[in-house]
Order: structure tokens, then sequence, then C-alpha cells
């Protein structure tokens, strides 16, 4: 894998995941990293009552943020909204936010490990108040667009200065080419496809950059997330292709990728770059 400007995580929550809040490319530069980061949720499953806190309930001042985090009532102050299969979160960086429990969620998110905690639910973790007044949006969330159906087979759910974020739906037996000038992450979800001589199922995913890559949705389809480099949606991204004249390229290998690399695994609570 090349360094790559995105990362794709699959995330498990079996408990809540810290109230936390990243910075922006200013604040980390100006701390010497050499981006921030804004990420995008895709909820894939959420038990009954599973939700998620974006934002604050009210605006506030630093002062009260600061106090809310010593004292450990901004757990009270945060907005959860519930989230259901399908679900899409868009997390600006300076947005505080989290994850509860019984929660799998694909992660699309600018290439960084920052984060600044401001409550752990009692882990003893180390908290990062000053960074995080210094970073953190005080009050609620900032409206998100409704996603926009771009084809049948394309929806885009979010476009953003770092990366676009579809949700493509392949009817059974179509045939595609995935145009990724630039790197482009594909996660199956639903369904079956080939890509190249590379077999798709759920959760399988894809890197491709400089490279286009012929897929064939399998019998059932294949309802899959697309991401790749923003600031706009590349019209290009995907094309369809007459199945009569479809040709599995074989020079085309293309491998499958781990979605959060090294840490994905059920039992694991929580994403070690979502957190540490
Ligand atoms: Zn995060």
């Amino acid at each position: 894998m090349p360094e790559t400007a995105l990362l794709l995580k699959l995330l498990f929550t079996s408990e809540p995941l810290s109230i936390q809040v990243h910075p922006d490319d200013a604040f980390a530069r100006s701390i010497g990293l050499s981006n921030g980061k804004t990420e995008a949720w895709y909820i894939l499953s959420a038990v009954a009552g599973a939700k998620v806190a974006v934002g604050l309930d009210y605006l506030c001042s630093l002062a009260e943020l600061r106090t809310a985090i010593t004292d450990g009532s901004i757990a009270n102050i945060v907005h959860w909204y519930p989230v259901h299969r399908g679900d899409v979160i868009f997390i600006p960086a300076g947005t505080i936010h989290a994850i509860g429990a019984g929660i799998v969620l694909a992660e699309i998110q600018q290439h960084s490990d920052t984060t600044f905690r401001l409550f752990d639910y009692g882990r003893q973790r180390e908290l990062h108040i000053e960074n995080a007044v210094a970073v953190a949006t005080v009050g609620p969330r900032q409206p998100q667009s409704p996603p926009e159906r771009w084809s049948d087979a394309r929806l885009v759910l979010t476009v953003n200065p770092y990366f676009a974020l579809e949700q493509i739906d392949l009817a059974p037996g179509s045939v595609w080419t995935i145009g990724a000038p630039e790197e482009t992450w594909l996660l199956a979800i639903e369904g079956h496809a080939e890509l190249g001589p590379t077999k798709l199922s759920p959760g399988d995913a894809v890197f491709l950059q400089a490279d286009h890559a012929n897929i064939k949705a399998g019998a059932d389809g294949l309802k899959a997330l697309l991401a790749y480099i923003g600031p706009t949606m590349n019209p290009d991204a995907l094309t369809e292709r007459s199945a009569a004249n479809y040709i599995p390229r074989p020079s085309t290998n293309v491998p499958l990728v781990p979605t959060s690399p090294g840490h994905a695994a059920p039992e694991q609570p929580e994403a070690p770059n979502c957190q540490s």
C-alpha cells in the first residue's frame, strides 16, 4: 500500500467510544502534523436504540466547554442521534463526536490519527483539554446536505474538499468500469461482484489508483461504497459497459485491502486510529 491521503475503516462498537474531536488542516500543521481529519460514517448495522453523538445541544462559550470537559458534564451536552442501517453522517474537522455501542460502520477519513479526547467513560485514558478547546466547534452540528441521486446506480452521499463518498447499486450481471485516476476505495456491502480476477463479498475492500478496472455484478447484484479524493464528484468514476463485451482484464489484479490496517476485528471495541 502506498501512503494514501484517505483511509477506509470498518468500526465495530461493543461499548461507546470516547467523545472526541479532530483538528482541521490549519491546526494540525500548527503543531507539526501534515493534515487534519474530516471523516464520514456509513452505518452498516445498528442494534435497536444505537446512537451517535454529533455536535452539542446548544451553543456554549469556550470557558463553558473547558469546564464541561474538566467535570465530565460534556457527556450530557453532546447531541445524540439514533442511527439505522444506511445512514450517513458527515463529521467535518472540529465537530465533537462519539459513536455509541452496537454499531458497525464504515468510515472514510483523511489519513490522520490525531484525536483529542474530551470524555472517556471512566476508562482513565488521557484527555486533551487544551487542544480540544482549541479546535472544537462549540455548538450544534451544521446541517448536512442530503444525498444526491446521480443515476440509477449512483447515489452521492457526501462531497467535500477531501473526499467524495458514493453508494453504488449495480444490477445483477451488469458490467461497469471503475475509473480511478486518483486513489479510490471500494467496499462491498451487499451482494457480490468480480473485479478482474478478484471476487468481492460483503466486507471486502479494494484500493485503486491511476487505474481502470472492470467490475461485473454477481447474480444478486452489488451494493458498495465508492470513495475517492475530493473536492468534486467524478462523473467517470463508474461507467456502464455492455455485458456482451465484458473482458475481465487479466492484467488487473486488484488485491483486497485491510479496511482498518491491522486493527479491524469484531472484538475490538475501538479503532486505535480514531481513538488513541
Ligand atoms: Zn473520529
